[in-house]
């Protein structure tokens, strides 16, 4: 197909070459945007793989979104938040193995007793974890939801330099359908604003597959985070959880499943190819609707995984959908995983550098 190469060749993109790449459906096609997010990869990051490992901290939530099986109204299964002294000894742990970062993970809590806690979790995994090979410590990121400026900006004092805050979908109406009214799609804008001008590296990210999402709403999503700016992506497919209000659609996102998954892939690579120099995670939920969805997430473009580090008695308990993964391969055998990577995708895990996005250094001027 001409028009594909034509459109591959560009520096950048219009809507409607996006729709035309997400519209793709021939292996033929999709081998090609494959290949090219590959190729514009290499040229403005390189081959590594960067590692975070995740560490789901608490599953309490105050939030209902209408898809998440933390949603404060599921009181089907115990809430936990784990002990800071756990916290930080699985961060030790995860840098003794070699992992340069971390994510702390958790529902959303907004109290004064919650974020002395993160700000006191983060402060001494900074301090414990410096060494030879890692003179700032560990990297942390942070993922716990919508807070106020001040919140952030302690946070950020603390020694977080990252925050993931995924806006799951960049369409207010279709944002509106899947949360209560309580919950705004402008608040997460102007969090993701206030994260921004504190000078973190920002993540965001939709939900792929959702009931009523459209090539369209993706595309509006691609250029939302290109106008956003952002540094970091994490996007997954939309996953089915019997405890919640789309619970009713399990029937169609069973026939859809294939679809989605396919769907996931295509944003990877189509963000590789729009935005460039950012970090593009294979998230877990890639493994809970196909298998190895991680390692094809980084074949089509992606450059960061997100090990599990939860302690194995709380996995189970931080179950945003059906499926989710308990026993991580990954993390248990990082080093074979590296071995894979390279002999199949000649990809190469990297340990003890934290794999900051380039696009943040890039774009920061200005800022
Ligand atoms: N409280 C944090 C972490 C939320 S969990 C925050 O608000 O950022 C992390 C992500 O899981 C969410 O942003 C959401 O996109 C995703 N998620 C939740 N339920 C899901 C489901 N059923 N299928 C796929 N992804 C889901």
């Amino acid at each position: 197909m001409n028009r594909l190469k034509k459109i591959l060749d560009r520096k950048s993109f219009s809507k409607e070459d996006i729709i035309t790449m997400l519209s793709l459906t021939s292996d033929h096609d999709i081998d090609l945007i494959c290949k090219k997010a590959n190729a514009v990869l290499l040229d403005h990051i390189g081959s590594g793989i960067y590692l975070r490992g995740l560490i789901e901290f608490s599953n309490i939530c105050s939030c209902d979104c209408y898809y998440c099986g933390l949603r404060k109204s599921n009181k089907d299964f115990e809430r936990y938040i784990l002990k800071k002294n756990d916290i930080i000894a699985i961060a030790i742990n995860a840098a003794k193995k070699g992992f340069a970062s971390i994510v702390l993970q958790s529902g959303e809590i907004q109290n004064e007793k919650f974020t002395e806690f993160v700000a006191d979790c983060v402060n001494k995994i900074k301090q414990i974890t410096k060494s030879d090979s890692l003179p700032d410590g560990l990297g942390i990121t942070l993922c716990c939801g919508e807070q106020s400026n001040d919140v952030y900006a302690k946070w950020f004092d603390a020694g977080a330099h990252r925050y993931l805050l995924r806006i799951e979908s960049s369409d207010r109406k279709l944002f509106e359908k899947f949360h209560p009214p309580g919950q705004s799609y402008r608040s997460r804008y102007e969090c993701l604003k206030s994260l921004k001008s504190i000078g973190y590296q920002t993540g965001t990210g939709v939900i792929i597959g959702l009931p009523g999402q459209t090539v369209d709403h993706l595309t509006e999503d691609i250029i939302f985070f290109r106008d956003m700016d952002i540094d970091m992506l994490g996007m997954g497919p939309y996953i089915h959880h019997n405890n919640t209000p789309l619970s009713d659609y399990k029937a169609l996102w069973e026939k859809n499943r294939n679809d989605t998954f396919l769907m996931s892939m295509k944003m990877i690579a189509v963000s590789r190819i729009v935005l460039k120099d950012v970090n593009i995670a294979a998230t877990t939920a890639l493994d809970a609707i196909e298998v190895n969805g991680r390692e094809l997430g980084v074949s089509f473009g992606a450059n960061v995984l997100m090990p599990l580090l939860t302690p194995e008695n709380h996995r189970a308990g931080y179950k945003l959908y059906e499926g989710k993964t308990i026993i991580d391969n990954i993390a248990e055998d990082t080093a074979t995983f590296a071995q894979k990577m390279h002999e199949k995708f000649e990809r190469i895990v990297i340990f003890d550098k934290w794999g900051d996005a380039p696009h943040y250094f890039n774009n920061k001027i200005g800022r």
